[in-house]
């Protein structure tokens, strides 16, 4: 526990090195498949690296757990997934395709987005020139006023739909709720349901019945239940994670219990790559923003700014080493931290060091960086850097 285990040691040249639990993983998407029940089919959302987990270590754990659906922002991400994949599954791609790649996204049969009309004579265009339908789902604006086919829009997309039938494959009707995580938008997303419903029944009588309805992200599949329809496009809490307290606070009143069914699959470690004392009246790290107002004993850990370990959490972050929680002292540097181990004279060079995740009863939280350093949990997952090598941990 304390020193690196075995597979670790292969990555010793690594500062620091993230481990993925899979059993956390199966738990989590166990969990998902009963509560939603077997007619909800789960999207696996894994956008920005997999929410900082790693595209390519994550998506086969996921499809081991029978995901058979990955949802990505971009094109290039689609790619990662798709060479990431043992057997066949379907990606969407929820947001950016430029126009001059749809020859690409229709000919790897990626299924995209379309929230601008515009893309669609485009999409005939490369369809033609492929051999292959576009498989579209269709994105209407119901009140986030961000992306999504406005009705004007909609009734443009139509036409060109119809007069195109050969060239695509409808395989969804979708939107994207602004803030089922709070319910301060409670009347906002209601609003939506409804026009999201409506579009519905009115494309239906246009002759257009899209395969799937899909309208849910993790919070709305929460605390709007009857959002769920078809499929749920997965994000946060598969790995863990509940979108905001109040959202936790709303599945355990409504299922009566106080148990979190959630756990978390990432953890962040590093190690102690050389210890020192200093005197009292002594100033740590650059500047005098920590002075020692006693003799101390401080560990110096490689992980900074640039490897992820965020600078406002300078004289704020914890960390577990031994067992205990310590704070860091001093400005996070581009590559190293200093830890305060005053007092735990057992501390060796090579300890393991977390950052995110469990050492002996204690637990650091991605939580508890967002209270020190004012992000969401999403961004600090997603700013993970891609650099930091993933492993896979039973
Ligand atoms: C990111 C995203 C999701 C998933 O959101 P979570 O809150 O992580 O579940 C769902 N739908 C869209 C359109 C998204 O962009």
């Amino acid at each position: 526990m304390t020193k690196r285990t075995k597979i670790q040691n292969k990555l010793m040249h690594y500062p620091s090195v993230i481990e993925l639990s899979k059993s956390a993983l199966e738990n989590n998407f166990r969990f998902l498949h009963d509560y939603y029940g077997e007619d909800v089919r789960i999207s696996s959302v894994v956008k920005a690296n997999a929410y900082g987990h790693g595209i390519r270590e994550f998506v086969p754990i996921a499809e081991s757990c029978g995901i058979d659906h990955f949802s990505v922002f971009s094109l290039d991400e689609a790619m990662q997934v798709r060479s990431a994949l043992k057997n066949h599954a379907d990606v969407m791609v929820m947001g950016w395709v430029d126009p001059a790649d749809l020859e690409i996204a229709i000919a790897e049969e990626f299924e995209f987005f379309v929230f601008e009309p515009d893309v669609l004579p485009l999409a005939v265009e490369a369809s033609k020139k492929i051999g292959k339908k576009a498989k579209i789902h269709l994105e209407i604006e119901t009140g986030m006023n961000r992306t999504g086919l406005t009705p004007v829009e909609l009734k443009q997309s139509v036409k060109i739909l119809k007069q195109n039938p050969e060239h695509f494959i409808i395989r969804g009707l979708c939107t994207h709720y602004a803030g089922a995580e709070s319910i301060s938008n409670y009347f906002r997303i209601q609003k939506q349901v409804k026009n999201y419903n409506r579009t519905y029944k009115w494309l239906a009588r246009q002759g257009i019945v899209p395969d799937i309805m899909h309208t849910a992200c993790s919070a709305a599949s929460v605390a709007y239940p009857k959002t769920r329809m078809d499929m749920v496009r997965v994000g946060i809490l598969q790995y863990g994670f509940w979108p905001s307290p109040e959202t936790f606070i709303y599945y355990t009143h409504g299922n009566h219990t106080n148990h979190n069914p959630l756990s978390h699959v990432i953890s962040w470690k590093s190690s102690v790559m050389s210890i020192k004392r200093v005197k009292s009246g002594e100033f740590v790290s650059y500047g005098t923003t920590y002075l020692a107002k006693e003799d101390m004993r401080i560990a110096i850990v490689p992980a900074g700014y640039s490897t992820g370990y965020s600078r406002s959490l300078s004289n704020q972050g914890r960390v577990l080493i031994r067992g205990h929680r310590v704070g860091v002292v001093g400005m996070v540097n581009m590559n190293m931290l200093v830890i305060d181990i005053t007092g735990i004279e057992e501390v060796q060079l090579g300890d393991e060091v977390v950052f995110i995740g469990c050492q002996g009863d204690q637990e650091i939280t991605v939580a508890s960086f967002v209270e020190f350093s004012d992000q969401l949990n999403y961004e600090v997952l997603a700013r993970l850097p891609q650099n930091i090598p993933r492993i896979v941990v039973d």
